[in-house]
């Protein structure tokens, strides 16, 4: 190791001690209260979406992996150009620059997680009806058209990332992001999300992803969530 990269290396270390004293914590906790950033609360009770995703599973990923993005983001935005937006204009201010991936990727998973909670309910799923039914039939020809092709995306996002229904115009269609990335970043319109992270799905499911997919489709897309996403 050179002295340049001891030094960066031993800036970054005392960076992140810096993020864990409770000095910081301090003054993160006063200046995020003023932040439009924060974690709401899960739209139902923590074992609604039972048997489909325990109750367990919802006390990890919702209080630890959402919180924790959460927490990372109201810490890292403080005294940045950042301090005072929301989390979508946070993403669309970041987006596609090197040197704010942490702030990307910890706002946009806070995005993606908020949203994957609405995109579910107990006694979901099945054929939608209505608006966002006719919209699926008009841009996929079936509804059995638009499982085949969720479910493909669902299964073959290689690793971390998520499925998503999106609108582009006036045509829905089907597409996957891989780790944090989100939708909104090419102007595309997010309907509805399921998250194939391994961490979503392992408790109950272990390596089957394909059982989860089947479960989201069958018994909790919250279709009146994606209706009421519908632009134009
Ligand atoms: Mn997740």
């Amino acid at each position: 190791m050179d002295r340049r990269d001891f030094l960066k290396l031993s800036l970054s270390l005392s960076a992140a001690a810096f993020l864990e004293s409770p000095g910081f914590r301090f003054i993160s906790q006063a200046a995020a209260a003023d932040s439009p950033v924060g974690q709401p609360p899960l739209p139902y009770s923590r074992d609604a979406l039972e048997p489909y995703i325990s109750g367990r599973t919802l006390e990890f990923h919702y209080g630890k992996h959402h919180q924790t993005y959460v927490d990372n983001i109201r810490k890292l935005i403080i005294g940045t150009e950042y301090a005072g937006l929301s989390l979508k204009e946070i993403i669309l201010k970041s987006s596609g620059n090197p040197n704010q991936t942490a702030v990307f990727n910890n706002a946009a998973q806070s995005f993606n997680h908020e949203f994957y909670w609405k995109s579910m309910k107990s006694g979901g799923g099945g054929e939608p009806k209505g608006r966002i039914g006719q919209a699926i039939d008009k841009s996929f020809g079936s509804h059995a058209q638009f499982e085949k092709e969720f479910s493909e995306a669902a299964l073959t996002q290689f690793g971390s990332g998520w499925a998503w229904l999106v609108q582009d115009g006036t045509v829905l269609k089907v597409i996957k992001t891989a780790n944090a990335d989100t939708p909104m970043t090419r102007g595309w319109v997010p309907l509805l999300t399921l998250d194939v992270w391994e961490h979503a799905y392992y408790l109950d499911y272990q390596n089957r992803r394909g059982d989860y997919i089947r479960a989201y489709l069958d018994h909790l897309i919250n279709w009146s969530f994606a209706e009421s996403n519908l632009a134009g």
